[in-house]
C-alpha cells in the first residue's frame, strides 16, 4: 500500500545574487517523503542541504516551484500561515542545540507547548513523558550548560517534536558528537520516528547512520537524487 505523502518538492528553484552574479542553489528539484519515512540527506558542504531543509520548513520561500505539505501548496501562504504550519506540522533540530539557557530540559521542551495553548500541566506531562523516551527523565531539572552534548540533543529532538508534527527536518544534528554518542542520540531519534510515525529529513554526513535509514538522497547541479546501494 501506498504510503501518504507529507512533503513534497516539486520543481523547486532557490538563488542567490551575488558581486559575481546568480549562484543556483536549487534547480527545479522534486522530492517526495512519505508518512512514517526517514531520509537521509548526504551531500557535501555548500551542495545546498540547509537550503533545501529551509524550503521544506517554510523558513525560506523558494523563487519558483511549489512546496506541498499534507497535499496543501504552502509557497503563496501568507507569512502568517506559513508560520502556523511550521509550529503544527514541522520540528526542528539542528547542529547546535539552541536550547534557552536559563530555563530546565524540561521547561524548554514545554516552551512550544504552552506557546500553542497547552496548559502548564498538560504540557509538563508531556515533556516528562518525552524526556523518559528520550532516556533522560532524571536530567528534567538540568539547564543546558549542566547536561552532556548528547543530552542536549537529545533535550533539542524532544523539544522539536513537542507539538507531534509531522514532520521532522534535522541539520547534522549528531555533527558536533563524538560517534559513540552520535550513535546514541540516533538510536533515541530513529526510537522516536518509529514510534510517532513521524516523517524525518535528516542531513548527516554520517555514512553509518544515514545506511539505517530508508532512504538515501543527495544533491546534485541543484537536484535531488536518490542514491542507490552499490
Ligand atoms: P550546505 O547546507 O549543503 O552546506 P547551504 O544550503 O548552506 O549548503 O548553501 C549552499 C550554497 O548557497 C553555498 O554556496 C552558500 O554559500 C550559498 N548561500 C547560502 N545562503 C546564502 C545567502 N543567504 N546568500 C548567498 N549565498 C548563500
Amino acid at each position: 500500500m501506498a504510503t501518504k505523502t507529507v512533503l513534497q518538492l516539486n520543481k523547486v528553484e532557490r538563488s542567490y545574487e551575488d558581486a559575481s552574479g546568480k549562484l543556483v542553489i536549487l534547480d527545479k528539484a522534486d522530492f517526495t517523503i512519505g508518512q512514517g519515512e526517514m531520509v537521509a540527506l548526504v551531500a557535501p558542504s555548500g551542495a545546498g542541504k540547509s537550503t533545501l531543509l529551509h524550503s521544506a520548513g517554510l523558513l525560506e520561500r523558494p523563487n519558483a516551484g511549489e512546496v506541498m505539505l499534507n497535499g496543501q501548496e504552502c509557497g503563496q501562504l501568507s507569512d502568517d500561515d506559513r508560520t502556523a504550519i511550521r509550529r503544527n506540522e514541522i520540528g526542528f533540530v539542528y547542529q547546535f542545540h539552541h536550547l534557552l539557557p536559563e530555563f530546565t530540559a524540561l521547561e524548554n521542551i514545554m516552551m512550544p507547548q504552552l506557546v500553542q495553548g497547552l496548559s502548564p500541566k498538560q504540557a509538563k506531562e508531556r515533556s516528562a513523558q518525552l524526556l523518559d523516551y528520550m532516556k533522560i527523565g532524571h536530567r528534567a531539572s538540568h539547564r543546558p550548560a549542566e547536561l552532556s552534548g548528547g543530552e542536549q540533543q537529545r533535550v533539542a529532538i524532544a523539544r522539536a517534536v513537542a507539538n507531534a508534527p509531522r514532520l521532522l527536518l534535522a541539520d547534522e544534528p549528531t555533527g558536533n558528537l563524538d560517534p559513540a554518542t552520535a550513535g546514541y542520540v540516533f538510536d533515541a531519534l530513529e526510537a522516536l520516528v518509529r514510534q510517532s510515525g513521524l516523517s524525518a529529513l535528516i542531513a548527516t554526513h554520517n555514512h553509518e547512520l544515514a545506511g539505517r535509514m530508508d532512504r538515501r538522497v543527495t544533491l546534485i547541479e541543484g537536484k535531488v537524487v536518490e542514491v542507490t546501494a552499490g
